[in-house]
């Protein structure tokens, strides 16, 4: 599921700098008809906070595979160093 996200966001990423790119080109040749690559790049950034949200909360000690909702440096289930 992790890996997933990861994907996920490495390819939203790609997509939000390709969107930013032909944006730019097309603002340089004085075309504002951007509202499908401003679209584009709202989806794209809100895919990436929502990665970054999940990441946070959802991250997993790799030694129990319990779910650590703090972000201490010990697994608070296991107490195994993370
Ligand atoms: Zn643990």
């Amino acid at each position: 599921m992790k890996k997933a996200v990861t994907w996920i966001s490495v390819v939203a990423v790609i997509i939000f700098v390709i969107d930013w790119g032909v944006m730019g080109f097309k603002l340089l040749d004085h075309n504002y008809d951007i509202v499908v690559e401003a679209y584009l790049g709202l989806v794209c950034f809100l895919i990436l906070f929502a990665c970054a949200v999940f990441g946070l909360f959802m991250k997993r000690c790799p030694h129990c595979g319990k779910l650590r909702v703090t972000k201490g440096k010990y697994c608070p289930y296991c107490g195994k160093e993370i």
